[in-house]
């Protein structure tokens, strides 16, 4: 099959072999697989032969005969979203669902077990779930960073009551509005310096927007979420706490990023760290999307065939319009 596989930093199509499943796998043909901005950031640090890729929907090829046996009826050619990690089912981190954070577990396209840059893809049977056909398959892509904005969200302990800032109206953060509106959240601020995201963040149920280089973000607020990942952000978030507020670092920063301690401790305020999510959180996500309840087709605004990923993620690194890009391997 054909992977995008790391090289000196940079990603390259070329044949490796097809994957075959472990007893408690499930095999996909990649239907679409979401490009992240974490992908982007973290490519020139993924040791050589990784292949990424972490947002994905395929077709079932092939089923383990654990996963045969496990009473949840894979099938070949069901449409299955799967979380790119698989934990060990028995730790304390397993125990709440956590099974990214499992100490003996498994994550899929960050540099260890391959990722969906690919046509093919080994994932876990137990950490998959079917998507229905109530939407079309390829959009099940996004069920990955819709469970992202719900994790953020449960973390923040996010209330109908509370007021809300987002800052950066990327992926993360137009999910996490989708979630907050959800809630019930009548106070939906989003601030991004581009136009378009601050579109797309009015599309998705912000009930302000904000352009940060000449507006004033507003507030304080009950909850902060910084969704941009880059220095300056954590200082920003406690500036905009009301006191005892929840501000959630959900950005992936790669520098060293300075703030001062005491604006937080004068407000008694909780300082919180997310990344992905729980089982019963991405079973949630899946559920959502699949339902059809939300139309999320205006979040994907291209698709792009494997072959052009190593020049979109050069295109990607600079400032652009795009909501979710989505590789479809197959070209289709
Ligand atoms: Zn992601
Ligand atoms: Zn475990």
């Amino acid at each position: 099959m054909r992977a995008a596989v790391v090289e000196g930093g940079r990603m390259v199509v070329r044949e490796v072999p097809d994957p075959t499943p472990g007893p408690t796998d499930l095999v996909l043909r990649v239907l679409a697989v979401g490009v992240c901005g974490s992908d982007i950031k973290t490519v020139g640090w993924m040791p050589d032969g990784a292949v990424m890729g972490h947002e994905m929907v395929g077709e079932v090829v092939a089923v383990g005969d654990e996963a045969a046996a496990d009473g949840r009826g894979w099938a070949v050619g069901d449409v299955v979203v799967s979380m790119p990690a698989t934990g060990c089912g028995q730790c304390r981190d397993c125990a709440v669902g956590d099974v990214a954070r499992c100490a003996t577990g498994e994550q899929l396209g960050v540099g260890g077990r391959a990722g969906a840059f690919a046509d093919y893809v080994r994932v876990s049977a137990r950490e998959s779930w079917h998507l229905g056909d109530a939407v079309p398959p390829e959009l099940g892509a996004v069920v990955e960073p819709l469970a992202v904005g719900l994790h953020v969200v449960n973390r923040a302990r996010l209330t109908a009551a509370d007021t809300l800032l987002v800052i950066g109206a990327g992926p993360v953060g137009l999910t996490v509005v989708t979630w907050a509106r959800r809630l019930g959240v009548a106070e939906i601020v989003v601030s991004d310096p581009q136009p378009a995201r601050r579109t797309a963040a009015a599309e998705h149920g912000a009930t302000r927007t904000v352009d940060p280089t000449n507006e004033d973000l507003g507030g304080p607020y009950d909850v902060v979420v910084e969704a941009v990942g880059a220095a300056g952000m954590v200082g920003q978030v406690v500036d905009r706490l009301r006191p005892r507020g929840r501000g959630v670092i959900a950005g992936v920063c790669l520098q060293e990023d300075p703030f001062m301690p005491v604006m937080g401790v004068t407000k008694d305020v909780d300082l919180l760290f997310a990344s992905y999510y729980t089982t019963t959180e991405f079973a949630a996500a899946a559920r959502l999307l699949g339902s059809g309840d939300i139309d999320y087709s205006s979040f994907v605004t291209a698709r792009h065939g494997l072959d052009e990923l190593p020049v979109l993620l050069d295109k990607l690194a600079g400032p652009h319009a795009e909501r979710k890009v989505l590789i479809t391997p197959s070209g289709r």
